[in-house]
């Protein structure tokens, strides 16, 4: 079995302000957080920069976007681009979250030139995938994941820059985690197709976490799981339990 790192990110969304993303990142900064855990940490675009000020010398975690178009630059009101974030130095985008493909209207197309374009910079993303309610109940989950997978996958020439986010869209900010059993039969399907897709030695090293309603109580089950390496973490990113979530595997 490979020794996959286990990998924790944070979804602020569209929350906090300029004395709340400060105190959010020195807590971040001050925290014991496992060393063995890959921590990347998402606020909103505008609190990017300020944010990398304040990242430590020994940085415990990095800084990645929510979103990035995939044009360098150009008439793309409100849009900001995978070539800007590398000029900025910020090495993490996160791509397809299901936020973006359902308010925003993001096909699976958008998704892969987006991710063409983050990799094309340097980039590494997290890449999201995850079926609706609607899904689940025809039986249809691993057919819609591996469906998202595909379309993006055509992009992607070097997966160690990528993780893949399974996030049950029923499960995104609803409290309604989904069980372990649940998550890791998706996992695993996840990496069978990596496996024979991109070939074992590559698809075996690649992270698969998980993100849906994973708070400081339900993180430890989920992560004893075999094929969950970490998790996506929306609404409790902002709460001091994120320093649980990283720590899952203590
Ligand atoms: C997310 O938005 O990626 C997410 C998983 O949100 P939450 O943890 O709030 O469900």
């Amino acid at each position: 079995m490979v020794d996959r790192k286990f990998f924790v990110g944070g979804n602020w969304k569209m929350n906090g302000s300029l004395s709340q993303y400060k105190s959010l990142i020195n807590d971040l900064n001050k925290a014991q957080l496992d060393p063995n855990t890959e921590v990347v940490i998402a606020p909103p675009a505008l609190y990017l920069l300020p944010a990398k000020d304040l990242l430590t010398e020994n940085k415990k975690f990095e800084l990645g976007a929510q979103d990035a178009y995939y044009k360098p630059s150009g008439a793309f009101t409100g849009e900001i681009s995978s070539a800007q974030l590398k000029d900025a130095g910020i090495p993490w985008v996160i791509l397809g979250h299901s936020e973006r493909r359902t308010i925003f209207k993001e096909s699976d197309e958008d998704v892969a030139n987006k991710t063409k374009a983050a990799l094309e910079n340097g980039l590494s993303v997290i890449l999201c995938v995850g079926e609706t309610l609607d899904q689940r109940e025809k039986g249809d989950s691993i057919k819609v994941v591996l469906g998202q997978l595909e379309a993006a996958a055509s992009s992607i020439n070097d997966w160690s820059k990528v993780v893949i986010a399974y996030e049950p869209v029923w499960a995104i900010g609803t409290g309604k985690v989904a069980t372990a059993e649940q998550a890791e039969e998706v996992h695993k399907a996840i990496r069978d197709w990596l496996v024979k897709t991109v070939g074992k030695e590559v698809g075996e090293k690649v992270c698969v976490i998980y993100g849906g309603s994973v708070n400081g109580k339900n993180a430890k089950e989920l992560a004893s799981q075999p094929d969950i390496d970490g998790f996506l973490v929306g609404g409790a990113s902002l709460k001091p339990e994120f320093v649980d979530i990283v720590n899952a595997r203590l």
